[in-house]
């Protein structure tokens, strides 16, 4: 089917398409327009001429509005799973929580739509400062510019559109083109809410140039983007001075301490190391095991991940389907190979079978292989031993990035410490770093990115402290 640009409240023909395939079929699920850059001037246009509109509306009408859009998008629940699962080959259960997970992030929004205030200033404090009353209001920085990744292309559009709404701005959305109908679904559900013109506008199309556009152009009063650390750090680069907000990729990892009942843990390590394929900011990707413990932990792990069902993204029992492309399967494979050359053990997996990768559990790996520092993002986990808690937390801060960390203790002084010392964006004290809930503070520290989402945080990075102060002398 072919699709079209969504621009200041109408459809728009695209002067260019290309074929939408399903990474898992290799099918043609829908034709995508690829914007132009005069098609990328008219949304942001339209985004800048409704800035006034939005601002001007009352926070009740705007929390109406995301209230009626996560009720919409909770009666298409089954339409924008089966979006999903084939145009992200996303697991079908998988999917069917990112759309629940997506409404709670709407359902937030609206929420905080309504909690949009300051905080009055006792400017007595400081001589001269007697007499004044002084207090600040939040007001939206006019035009958001939101580009999002192809892993969670729900739920993640969600994490910009809803707060960027809340706090009354307007949006130019580029979501990843590999992942685009979900987006356009969003769009379709506001068209029918009665969202004004030019206050959402989606233009799907390359990187490089709506991408590029939307970051350069002056009338974008901020940037806020998920995806990987490259495109990142060029974007902030090329920002100038926009607001940033980037949530960039991680190479995360689970600690765990002597004493730990492993059989415990288990499953919930297995599922953070290998759901969606590996393809999440926060999968777990590096397991550091107290020596006590890591003869059992490997072989209970190997065990349940060989229980995993490779199939079909749309069937229920699939736990492991296709990565997002062959380059990504070619990528991976490479490194587990490198791994190989360089002593490591592949002990589970390491093979593919058209685009899906085997999951696969890696030991004796060196700190220094891509598997281990670099960002793997697909079914790939590293088990390493250590000796302490204290050999672990220096690993685990061996790395560029630092966006979530976890440890399993005890003992609540270990559990204290590694709070304090893991250099990353968000603890997990007993659970694995994958854990993500919609309204908690969520991002990152080197290069995993800056700022933090999570909607009433994004909302604050959405919008402009304004001083206001009376003399009353
Ligand atoms: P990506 O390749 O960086 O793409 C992300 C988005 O950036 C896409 O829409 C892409 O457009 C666009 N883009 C590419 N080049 C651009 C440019 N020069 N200027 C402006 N935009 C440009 O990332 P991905 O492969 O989709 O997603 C995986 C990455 O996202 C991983 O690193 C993962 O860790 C990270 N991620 C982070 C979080 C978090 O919250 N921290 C969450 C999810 C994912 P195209 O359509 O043209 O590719």
């Amino acid at each position: 089917m072919k699709k079209q640009l969504y621009i200041n409240g109408a459809w728009v023909t695209g002067s260019e398409y290309v074929p939408h395939h399903s990474p898992h079929t290799g099918e043609t699920i829908a034709e995508i327009p690829v914007a132009t850059p005069e098609e990328v001037e008219q949304a942001i246009q339209a985004a800048y001429a409704a800035k006034t509109v939005i601002a001007k509306m009352p926070s009740h009408k705007r929390a109406e509005i995301l209230e009626k859009l996560a009720h919409s998008l909770a009666k298409n629940a089954d339409r924008a799973t089966e979006i999903l699962a084939l145009e992200a080959s996303k697991p079908i259960v998988h999917a069917r929580a990112e759309v629940q997970r997506t409404i709670q992030t709407y359902k937030f929004s609206a929420e905080e739509a309504k909690r949009l205030h300051g905080e009055t200033i006792p400017l007595d404090a400081a001589p001269g400062g007697e007499g004044r009353v002084a207090y600040t209001v939040r007001e939206p920085v006019g035009v958001v510019g939101a580009i999002t990744p192809f892993n969670f292309p729900l739920n993640l559009v969600a994490h910009k559109v809803g707060p960027a709404i809340a706090s009354g701005n307007t949006i130019v959305l580029k979501p990843a083109m590999q992942t685009p109908l979900s987006a356009l679904l969003i769009a379709e559900l506001l068209d029918e809410i009665g969202l004004p013109p030019g206050i959402f506008n989606v233009v799907t199309g390359r990187g490089s140039v709506v991408g590029d556009k939307i970051v350069t152009d002056e009338r974008i009063n901020k940037i806020t983007f998920t995806g990987s650390p490259s495109v990142g750090i060029s974007i902030r680069n090329r920002a100038g001075l926009k607001r940033v907000t980037l949530e960039l990729g991680s190479n995360s990892a689970v600690i765990v301490d002597k004493g730990v009942d492993i059989d415990k843990i288990i499953s919930r390590c297995v599922t953070g190391a290998f759901s969606f394929q590996g393809q999440v900011c926060i999968s777990l990707q590096r397991v550091y095991v107290h020596e006590d413990l890591y003869v059992s932990f490997v072989e209970k792990f190997i065990d349940k991940t060989k229980q995993l069902t490779i199939g079909n993204p749309l069937d229920e029992a699939t736990d492991i389907a296709s990565l997002i492309s062959s380059q990504d399967v070619k990528r991976a494979l490479d490194w587990i190979e490198e791994a190989r050359q360089q002593g490591a053990k592949v002990a589970t997996g390491g093979k593919a079978e058209g685009n899906v990768l085997h999951p696969t559990v890696i030991l004796d790996a060196a700190p220094s292989l891509k598997v281990s520092c670099q960002e793997v993002f697909a079914p790939i986990v590293v088990i390493n031993k250590v000796s302490s808690v204290e050999e672990a937390i220096s690993h685990v801060n061996d790395s560029r990035f630092g966006l979530q960390a976890g440890i399993y203790t005890n003992d609540v002084n270990v559990a204290l410490t590694a709070a304090e010392q893991l250099h990353v964006g968000g603890v997990m004290i007993n659970d694995i770093p994958t854990f993500r809930v919609d309204h908690m503070p969520y991002g990152g520290v080197k290069e995993s990115g800056m700022g933090r989402e999570g909607v009433k945080y994004a909302i604050e990075e959405m919008t402009e402290l304004k001083l206001v102060v009376f003399n009353r002398n």
